[in-house]
């Protein structure tokens, strides 16, 4: 790139010659974002100085952002070791994290070390399926009940048709679900080590083809929100999306108290008052005490979609005082994670995947998507731990206060 390719290219913006979004057409990514950082600047008066000094090759960055001007960067820490006993994670992992919010590694690392002195956290994958569910209109409810028969009775045949796109994809199952003259198919993918998203809708449609030639329905939408995707909803919470996974650790009384600064009984009654009733009466979908935090800061170290912590934040925790120690527990009904396609390639979340060691396609395929999940679990858990107890012996306002926020 030069100064004058991209004052060049602002310039025939100014003048009306080219539109913002079509300067890729004729110079490289990074002249393109330079010149709409001038425009930007001019118009706006804002200085992009620190937008613009970014690490990476912005070629990479085209198929993950249109009318690029930049990287908004933040600052990324890690946690741990936390040893993580999964289906498919195993041993100890460092979690990166990229947050703004001070506090929150310092917790979770307190979260992780109470973990790891009980020996670790368990971890399991229980279901693994990326929805889409297309929306089609019949004419009355006796078609709709038809659709829906011959979609139960024709998954073979829409799974040839869906798997015809992708060599990674496969169909699971394909539920129907009828409001009067709407007939809603969602087909749940096994997307290995992609979280899918785009692999499932591709193969989507042309099932939708086939539904089409062979029943009256016709196709109003591809998505028709029993998917559902990046708005909060309780299918989500129920039949899951993405990777349901838990974790759970069973840590000593004597530790609670001398790692977390509490007791078990405290823990168990925070819990209960708070990430239950306070959930219940607040008509909340999760029950928990910010697995936000965790399934956030790890979607945008790692290069998730970062929407989708809508449905990763749909979690709930339990704990419980046993005779050996405190039990904690913490289920994400759909948390959509992968390890290859999205943003998972961009330099800086392919490096936070190699943290993890979970980079790329697994060995077998959905391995490494598999461990990612399990761990994002043991973190949230390590978080849902720390934050219990700070409030449980009331030191919540005092840590921020001691860390300066
Ligand atoms: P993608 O990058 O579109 O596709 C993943 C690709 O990885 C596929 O082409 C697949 O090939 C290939 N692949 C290679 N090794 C694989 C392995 N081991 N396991 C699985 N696939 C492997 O990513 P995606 O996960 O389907 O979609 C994620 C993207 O969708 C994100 O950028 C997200 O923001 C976006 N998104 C899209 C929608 C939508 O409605 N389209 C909605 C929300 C988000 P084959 O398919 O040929 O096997």
């Amino acid at each position: 790139m030069t100064e004058t390719d991209a004052d060049d290219l602002a310039e025939r913006v100014r003048e009306g010659k080219l539109r913002l979004y079509e300067l890729e057409d004729h110079a490289d990514a990074e002249t393109a974002a330079a010149a709409r950082r001038r425009l930007l600047a001019e118009e706006t008066g804002a200085d992009l100085d620190a937008v613009g000094d970014y690490a990476f090759d912005a070629d990479d960055a085209e198929s993950n952002v249109e009318n690029m001007v930049g990287a908004a960067q933040v600052p990324m820490g890690v946690v741990g070791p936390l040893p993580v006993d999964g289906s498919a994670a195993e041993g100890e992992h460092y979690l990166p994290l990229a947050t703004t919010e001070g506090a929150l590694l310092a917790s979770v690392n307190r979260g992780a070390s109470a973990i790891r002195t009980a020996g670790g956290a368990t971890a399991e994958v229980l279901k693994s399926g990326m929805t889409r569910a297309p929306v089609f209109k019949v004419d009355d409810v006796r078609e709709a009940g038809e659709v829906s028969s011959w979609a139960r009775g024709n998954v073979d045949r829409l799974a040839e048709a869906a798997e015809a796109t992708t060599s990674h994809g496969e169909l699971q199952d394909v539920t129907p679900y009828v409001v009067g003259d709407s007939v809603f198919l969602r087909f749940a993918y096994d997307t290995k080590d992609a979280m899918g998203m785009n692999m499932a809708t591709i193969a989507t449609e042309a099932a939708c083809e086939v539904v089409e030639a062979e029943t009256p329905a016709d196709l109003v939408a591809l998505s028709g929100n029993l998917c559902n995707d990046k708005k909060p909803a309780a299918i989500n919470a129920i039949e899951g999306r993405g990777r349901t996974v838990a974790a759970d650790v069973l840590i000593p009384h004597e530790q609670v108290e001398a790692g977390l600064d509490t007791t078990t009984e405290a823990i168990v009654e925070a819990n209960t008052r708070k990430n239950l009733i306070g959930s219940a009466k607040a008509g909340a979908l999760g029950f928990n005490a910010h697995a936000a935090n965790v399934v956030a800061a790890t979607f945008l170290a790692t290069g998730q979609d970062a929407a989708q912590v809508v449905e990763g934040a749909n979690a709930m925790t339990t704990v419980d005082e046993r005779e050996e120690g405190l039990y904690a527990s913490v289920t994400l009904p759909s948390l959509e994670v992968g390890t290859v396609g999205g943003g998972t390639s961009l330099p800086t979340q392919s490096e936070g995947l190699e943290i993890l060691g979970y980079g790329g396609g697994g060995d077998p395929p959905g391995s490494n998507a598999d461990a990612l999940a399990e761990v994002i679990a043991a973190g949230a858990l390590a978080g849902e731990l720390s934050l219990l107890a700070a409030l449980s012996s009331r030191h919540l306002s005092s840590a921020h206060a001691d860390l300066g926020r």
